[in-house]
């Protein structure tokens, strides 16, 4: 070929490499109107907030894991809010005030909250009911309000180890502490299900790679990159647990 001629090809594959470059990048950060638009009103529209909002104790077709509180799903596993972040759990959205949603176990295990730990419990699975055998974690944090004031629950103070708790067990009260009191997160519960480092300590919950895709622990597409616009909801038939619920939230 002329020097003309691999000069075409190479300006073809640029333009083509460009595009398909694009078309990821778009589809891996362009925010998802459908559910995100949603966000001011379920705030705002209690009857707009009930149509979406899944129920504490609710349980999805037979999933292991039953939902942990009062809210609306709008932030999924494996979403990008910004450029270079990818989300790691599950935000689940009261629309209500900090320290009046009541958080639960949605899995029984054993219950850590490190000395430091302001908004946030991590309870040990020791085996996984998607993988028996495996050890998991599952995690929730964002219980304090914006200055760090704590709303995890009396029962388990900074320095708890190891205690067990039930299935529905009360944790704590939704908050929007993000660790800045200067920028404080929307009012929402992060929950995710963390990997086991392989010698019984959990890894880094802030990478997406040290995390489990949530959708077969609850039966439901919370994976972003399968579900981009929907607000997730339970598909088939939903039962309740008969947990000792703390309060109602509204
Ligand atoms: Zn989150």
């Amino acid at each position: 070929m002329t020097r003309k001629g691999w000069l075409v090809v190479a300006a073809a594959a640029a333009v083509l490499l460009t595009g398909v470059l694009g078309v990821y990048l778009y589809n891996r950060y362009a925010p998802s109107p459908g559910r995100w638009a949603l966000f001011r009103e379920l705030h705002t529209d209690r009857e707009l907030f009930e149509r979406y909002a899944i129920r504490p104790g609710m349980r999805c077709d037979g999933a292991p894991f039953a939902f942990p509180t009062h809210g609306v799903i709008l932030g999924l596993w494996n979403q990008s809010y910004r450029f270079g972040h990818t989300h790691t759990g599950l935000d689940i959205f009261s629309g209500t005030q900090p320290g009046i949603t009541p958080i639960y176990a949605a899995y029984p295990g054993y219950l850590t909250r490190l000395d430091d730990w302001q908004s946030t419990v991590i309870i040990r699975v020791p085996s996984d009911p998607l993988e028996p055998g495996r050890q998991i974690w599952t995690y929730y944090t964002h219980m304090a309000n914006v200055d760090g004031e704590s709303f995890v629950s009396d029962q388990f103070p900074p320095g708890t180890s190891e205690v067990y708790v039930e299935e529905g067990t009360f944790l704590g009260y939704m908050g929007n502490y993000s660790g800045d009191p200067g920028a404080p997160t929307g009012l929402h519960l992060h929950f995710s299900v963390v990997k086991d480092d392989g010698e019984g300590d959990f890894l880094n919950e802030t990478r997406i790679t040290n995390t489990y895709d949530p959708t077969l622990y609850f039966n439901m597409t919370v994976d972003h990159q399968k579900n981009r616009n929907d607000v997730p909801m339970c598909e088939g038939v939903m039962t309740f647990e008969d947990w000792d619920l703390v309060g109602v939230d509204e």
